[in-house]
Parts: structure tokens; sequence; C-alpha cells
């Protein structure tokens, strides 16, 4: 369907941040660097769902405020 590999790229991030509280693709996605790692957060804008992911890893919140409080 002359989709660039962008594209295809793209489609399947976003499958991957889909809610998996009510599997909404409505999302919010913040990237930032922390102490040299990229974290982003993720939020649903269905149902308020909140979850974080390190370096392509999904990660509890504490587990980022630990890296945040250590800048
Ligand atoms: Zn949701």
């Amino acid at each position: 369907m002359g989709l660039s590999p962008n594209a295809g790229d793209y489609q399947r991030d976003m499958d991957e941040h889909k809610c998996n509280a009510c599997g909404s693709n409505d999302l919010i996605t913040v990237t930032m660097t922390v102490d040299k790692q990229v974290v982003s957060f993720t939020a649903c804008h269905n149902c308020e769902a909140k979850w974080w992911f390190r370096d392509g890893q999904r990660v509890a919140l504490d587990s980022v405020l630990d890296i945040v409080a250590s800048t």
C-alpha cells in the first residue's frame, strides 16, 4: 500500500503501547532522558492508566523515581 518503512515502525510501536487496561490506543507518550537512560511515560486518555518504559522495557514507577532521585 506504499507505506514507508518508517510508517511500519510507527504502527508496530503503537501496538506495543496499546493500553493493556482498557485496550484503547488513545495514548499520550512523553519521552525524556534521565541519567543517560531513555525513559518514556505513557498515559491513557480513555481510562487514565499510566505506565513507564526504560530502555524499551516496562518498569514500575518506583524504579523510575529511583533514577530521578539519583541524579
Ligand atoms: Zn486505558
